[in-house]
């Protein structure tokens, strides 16, 4: 099937070109004029006040603006049509007359959640979207397993024609031939490698992914030739580069290729001083997985999570009977893959620490659609991990789910965060995330593009007869 990938550059609202910001007119007044100027000052708004008709104004929440910048109390979020128009304290953005008004007193205001790392699978787009706008993750990024329908899926969502977040894709990947995981692109030469990447660029995707592993010393690690090969063909087209990395060595030899965003972390060791500083110099990003990394004891360890809704709505029903069986769930436990994979995560959360110490960015890659990650529940579950094993403040994990994902995406992104001229993509929650990261999940209504959703589980597709 021919991609039609190229519709987004052409149309759909999620791409509009933001608004320019009002910036600030230094004055120079000569000193006689500066009481002068100073009293009109005093008894004048310093900007018109704003025509409230067709608004939708947020009052009184304390605002959590995805920057990382601290908590504004008592905030006010002025939207027109899919924009914010301000964002502030009340005192510098007064309640606006006319439009309609929402008292969001003791309730807590944070961007649209933004996820670098899903999966979606053929025939079940639709479904996992809907639980991520439910969850309120409102911008995702498809990391190279799109087959089927999908590539089709993700154009129509952009067209506004599927209730979708704001989707940006790596179309399908790059691997070993033999390598995991099975139907990728698998190169056997550099020339065929630059020839898919060409291909790729046709289809005008927004990265291209590899995957860099011998998944548990069980499968071929792609061949540095071809990484490079890749890595500099993307380069030509001005297309970043996201590789999935498990080895130290491999990150160095990426880097040198000219990869600078990484997909988990190193899990074979502690790096060093020297890892630390190319990582500062390069400016690299990693968005571990950490809940994803847990996910093969966590379930086991916590069966609590088979009586929540959100978390059984969002995983795939053959999954989920393999879950709720205790024989399964010990079987897990004693795995010895599970303890090897208790080993990685180990090295991956404090490598994700060291990282994040050295002002290294970290952003929420949530890996939704892999393994028992449920879409929606899984981002907020990697909010919690951020926080509890990647040593992330909640303020920093809404800001690796906010401004900082945002920019991993696309270059002056106009999402990710609460500011004048950006996306009106707002979740409100019923509870603080900074005094527990859990209360994210305590939605209480979610914008999108400056829409109230109406949120609510969807079921699982039936198939076709
Ligand atoms: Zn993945």
């Amino acid at each position: 099937m021919k991609s039609r990938l190229s519709v987004r550059r052409s149309s759909g609202r999620h791409w509009m070109r933001r608004r320019p910001r009002r910036h600030p007119v230094p004055l120079r007044l000569p000193a006689t004029a500066f009481a002068l100027a100073t009293a009109l000052v005093a008894c004048a708004p310093e900007e018109p006040a704003i025509d409230g008709a067709g608004t939708i104004t947020i009052a009184g929440a304390t605002l959590i603006d995805g920057t990382g910048a601290p908590p504004v109390e008592d905030a006010v979020v002025i939207v027109r049509g899919d924009r914010i128009e301000r964002a502030g304290s009340r005192q510098d953005v007064p309640v606006p007359e006319g439009g309609e008004v929402i008292d969001a007193a003791g309730k807590f205001l944070i961007p649209g959640l933004v996820d670098v790392h899903n999966h979606y699978r053929d025939g079940l787009e639709e479904w996992s979207w809907g639980l991520q706008l439910h969850a309120g993750v409102l911008t995702v990024r498809s990391l190279g397993s799109d087959h089927g329908q999908t590539p089709a899926m993700i154009a129509d969502a952009r067209a506004g024609n599927v209730a979708a977040p704001r989707i940006f894709t790596a179309g399908v990947g790059f691997s070993h031939p033999e390598g995991f995981p099975p139907g990728k692109l698998g190169p056997a030469t550099e020339e065929e490698a630059r020839e898919m990447v060409r291909d790729l660029a046709a289809q005008e995707v927004d990265l291209i992914k590899m995957w860099v592993d011998t998944f548990l010393d069980t499968r071929p690690k792609i061949e540095p030739g071809i990484r490079a090969a890749i890595a500099n063909e993307a380069a030509r087209h001005g297309i970043p580069v996201s590789a999935h990395i498990f080895f130290e060595d491999d990150v160095w030899q990426l880097v040198d290729a000219g990869v600078r965003s990484f997909i988990h972390g190193v899990r074979d060791g502690e790096v060093g001083d020297d890892f630390v500083a190319i990582a500062q110099e390069n400016g690299l990003t990693f968005a571990p997985a950490l809940g994803q990394a847990k996910t093969f004891w966590w379930v086991a360890e916590h069966p609590e999570l088979l009586d929540d809704e959100e978390f059984r709505a969002g995983i795939q029903p053959p999954a989920l009977e393999r879950l709720l069986d205790p024989e399964n769930r010990a079987a897990m436990l004693a795995s010895e893959n599970t303890a090897k994979r208790r080993v990685a995560f180990d090295y991956m959360a404090k490598f994700i620490r060291r990282m994040h110490e050295a002002g290294v960015v970290i952003t929420l890659g949530s890996d939704s659609g892999a393994g028992n990650i449920a879409y929606g529940w899984g981002t907020h579950h990697e909010l919690e991990a951020l926080v509890d094993d990647g040593g992330l403040t909640p303020l920093q994990a809404l800001a690796a789910a906010g401004a900082a994902a945002a920019a991993e995406l696309t270059d002056d992104p106009d999402f990710g965060s609460v500011a004048e001229g950006m996306a009106a993509d707002l979740l409100l929650l019923s509870a603080d995330p900074l005094g527990d990261i859990r209360n994210t999940r305590r939605i209480d209504r979610v914008m999108q593009a400056g829409v109230w959703l109406e949120r609510g589980l969807p079921e699982f597709p039936q198939p076709a007869e």
